[in-house]
C-alpha cells in the first residue's frame, strides 16, 4: 500500500526518543523531509532531516523551531506531536501536587496546542496534524490522574482543532503501553512479561503514517485507539 509521503515536509516533536523517533525514521523511510524537534538532542538519522532543540512549552522557542523547519522545507504537510511526559505515575491523588498536575498538562496539552497554533500558518492545503494521545484518555489505571486527564484533553483538543482548521485534518493516536523509555521508566520489567500486551513504537508509527497520508483523507477529528482490543472487552 503506497502512502505517497515521498517529498512531504514533516515536523515531529518528541523526536529524540520512543514513538517520535520511530515516526521520524518511518517518514524518512518513505522519502519524506523530516524536521525533528525535541528539548533533548536527537540521534543522527539518514535522509533529508533537520533537528532543532526546543521545549514545546516555551512558546517563542517552539514557534521559532517550527518556522526554521518550515522555511527549510518550504512549508509543512504533516505535523506530528509526540512530545509528552507521564508525570508521577503511581502517585495517589492525595499526594499529587498542583505542580505535578500543571507540569503534565503543560507538556501534553499546552504543548500540542502551541504546536498547532504556530504550525498553522505554514500548513499546506490538505495538511495533516497527528497528536499522540493515549488509551489513558479512555481506560484509566490508579495513580495516573494528571496523565489520564491530559490525554483526555488531547482527544478533545483534536476534535476542537479539526473543526477550527478548515482544509487541515487533525487526528490522534491512542495506543496502550508502548515499549519506549517512558514506559520502561514507569513500568519496568513487566514489559518483558510475554503475557503483558505491549506494542512497539514502530507499530504506532504505522498509524501515524496512515493518518498523515491521503489514504485517510476522510478521517478527521478522530481518536484511533490501538490497544489490542482491550477497551472493547
Ligand atoms: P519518550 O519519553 O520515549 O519520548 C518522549 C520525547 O518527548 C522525549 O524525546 C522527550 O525529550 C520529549 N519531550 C518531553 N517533554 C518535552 C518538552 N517539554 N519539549 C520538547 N520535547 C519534550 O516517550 P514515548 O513513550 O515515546 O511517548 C511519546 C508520546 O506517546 C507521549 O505523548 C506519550 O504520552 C504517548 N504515549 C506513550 C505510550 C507508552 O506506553 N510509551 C502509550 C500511549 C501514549
Amino acid at each position: 500500500m503506497r502512502l505517497d509521503l515521498a517529498g512531504k515536509a514533516v515536523l515531529v516533536t518528541g523526536a529524540a526518543s520512543g514513538i517520535g523517533l520511530a515516526c521520524a525514521r518511518a517518514f524518512l523511510a518513505e522519502g519524506a523531509q523530516v524536521g525533528l524537534v525535541d528539548r533533548e538532542s536527537v540521534p543522527v538519522l539518514e535522509g533529508d532531516v533537520m533537528a532543532v532543540r526546543a521545549d514545546v512549552t516555551d512558546e517563542p522557542k517552539l514557534a521559532a523551531a517550527i518556522a526554521t523547519v518550515a522555511r527549510r522545507f518550504g512549508g509543512l504537510d504533516v505535523v506530528v506531536g509526540c512530545a509528552g511526559i507521564s508525570g508521577p505515575v503511581g502517585t495517589p491523588l492525595a499526594e499529587t501536587t498542583v505542580e505535578d498536575f500543571a507540569s503534565v498538562l503543560a507538556v501534553n496539552v499546552t504543548g500540542q496546542f502551541l504546536l498547532a497554533k504556530h504550525a498553522r500558518p505554514w500548513l499546506s492545503p490538505g495538511a495533516s496534524v497527528v497528536f499522540l494521545a493515549s488509551d489513558s484518555a479512555f481506560v484509566c489505571a490508579p495513580g495516573m490522574v494528571p496523565y489520564c486527564a491530559s490525554k483526555g484533553a488531547v482527544v478533545a483538543l483534536t476534535r476542537a482543532l479539526s473543526v477550527e482548521l478548515d482544509g487541515v485534518r487533525v487526528n490522534c493516536v491512542c495506543p496502550s503501553v508502548v515499549d519506549t523509555p517512558m514506559a520502561r521508566g514507569d513500568l519496568g520489567p513487566v514489559l518483558d512479561d510475554p503475557a503483558f500486551p505491549v506494542q512497539a513504537a514502530e507499530d504506532v508509527a504505522q498509524h501515524v503514517l496512515y493518518l498523515a497520508s491521503a489514504r485517510s483523507r476522510t478521517v478527521d477529528g478522530q481518536a484511533v485507539l490501538a490497544d489490542f482490543g482491550v477497551s472493547a472487552r
